[in-house]
């Protein structure tokens, strides 16, 4: 499969990795939109949010599990937004599932 952030995980491109454990892989996004922006990814390719089901529920939630400790080792005290785009309408563009950690900065109200 023809996948960015698998050749990624995989280290066949490379990435400034911010965090690995078991489930999940967290790095810096190469275009930030904040002070700190880093992406979290599942190690297992799912596309999006909307294939999230039971079969991979132990994968999602340790990707989720792993978002606090990436915004603590990111240093982001104050806050931080967490956001997943999916599909056409959402402006995904990379169909692996990935949850941007924004912060770094008091972030504009209407950034959705
Ligand atoms: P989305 O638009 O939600 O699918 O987000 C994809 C994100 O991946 C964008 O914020 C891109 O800047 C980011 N991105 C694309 N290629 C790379 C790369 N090689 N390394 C790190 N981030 C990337
Ligand atoms: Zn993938």
């Amino acid at each position: 499969m023809d996948c960015l952030f698998c050749a990624i995980i995989e280290g066949a491109i490379p990435s400034k990795k911010v965090y690995e454990d078991e489930f999940s892989y967290a790095f810096l996004d190469i275009n930030p939109q904040a002070p700190v922006h880093c992406l979290v990814v599942p190690k297992k390719h799912i596309s999006s949010i909307d294939e999230v089901s039971e079969d991979n529920r132990d994968t999602v939630s340790g990707v989720l599990l792993a978002i606090p400790k990436i915004a603590k080792l990111l240093g982001l005290e104050g806050g931080y937004r967490v956001i997943s785009n999916v599909g056409e309408d959402g402006c995904q563009s990379v169909k692996h599932l990935h949850f941007h950690i924004l912060g770094g900065k008091k972030l504009p109200e209407t950034m959705a």
